[in-house]
């Protein structure tokens, strides 16, 4: 499928870095809009519905499963996250570019629909780094987790389906790098045809 927006993939271990730098990149530019996922996971602390997450019975996602309403979803840490069909086709479809924070099972989902998608991923700089951050964030039980960093082992080993990768040691870096990803999307041919269109014309370019 094809759209005039940018599709974005960021899939990371839990506590690479991801959420803070998909963040960090939306106050930045306002031209690239995040997908709000749906889970079946209990909100966190901070976390408001609709904006991190839309948080969803078993019931409700179920019936969304059924009503074919989702263009990717997979059970993530014994609970199942999806990215609705509303979440982006309509942006795509009006030249925005979106962003998706989504695990390898749904990134893969993804580019096998969207051929052009960018799949980006994180890396932490090292086992011990990533298991102090997950610490330090203090939003997971301990056996939350060690859960996690067991899984994460089993995500990293995807790392080499995806188109660009990025080691998230020092922030700002790695900020510079997802920046340099999306930038580089915009100057394609085709990108710039369509958002240069009058430069183009006068050129006599078709
Ligand atoms: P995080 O790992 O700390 O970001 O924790 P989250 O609970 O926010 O996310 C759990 C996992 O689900 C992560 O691997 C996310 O990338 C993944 N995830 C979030 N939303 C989606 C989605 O819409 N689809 C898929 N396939 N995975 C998602
Ligand atoms: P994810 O979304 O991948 O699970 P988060 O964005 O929640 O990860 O980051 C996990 C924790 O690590 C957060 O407390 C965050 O502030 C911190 N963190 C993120 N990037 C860095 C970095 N480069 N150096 C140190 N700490 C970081
Ligand atoms: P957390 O529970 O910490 O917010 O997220 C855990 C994992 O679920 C992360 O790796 C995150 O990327 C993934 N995730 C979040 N939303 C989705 C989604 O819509 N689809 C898929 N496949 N994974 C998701």
């Amino acid at each position: 499928m094809e759209y005039p927006g940018n599709l974005f993939v960021v899939a990371a271990p839990s506590g690479a870095g991801k959420s803070s730098l998909v963040k960090a990149l939306l106050e930045l530019d306002s031209h690239v809009q995040p997908s709000v996922s749906h889970t079946t996971r209990p909100p966190r602390g901070q976390e408001k519905h609709g904006r991190e997450y839309f948080f969803t019975s078993q019931q409700e996602f179920d019936a969304m499963v059924a009503a074919n309403a989702f263009v990717e979803w997979a059970h993530v840490h014994n609970n199942r996250y999806g990215t609705s069909k509303k979440a982006i086709e309509d942006r795509m479809s009006h030249g925005e570019d979106v962003i998706l924070e989504i695990d390898f099972q749904g990134a893969v989902q993804i580019k096998n629909i969207f051929a052009n998608a960018v799949c980006i991923f994180i890396l932490p700089p090292s086992w011990e780094e990533l298991r102090s951050r997950l610490e330090r964030r203090g939003e997971d039980k301990p056996d939350v987790i060690e859960m996690r960093m067991k899984n994460a082992q089993v995500e990293v080993a995807h790392a080499e389906k995806f188109d660009f990768v990025i080691i998230n040691e020092l922030f700002d870096r790695a900020l510079f790098d997802l920046k340099a990803i999306v930038h580089s999307q915009r100057l394609k041919f085709a990108a710039q045809r369509r958002a240069r269109a009058e430069t183009f014309k006068a050129l006599h370019i078709p």
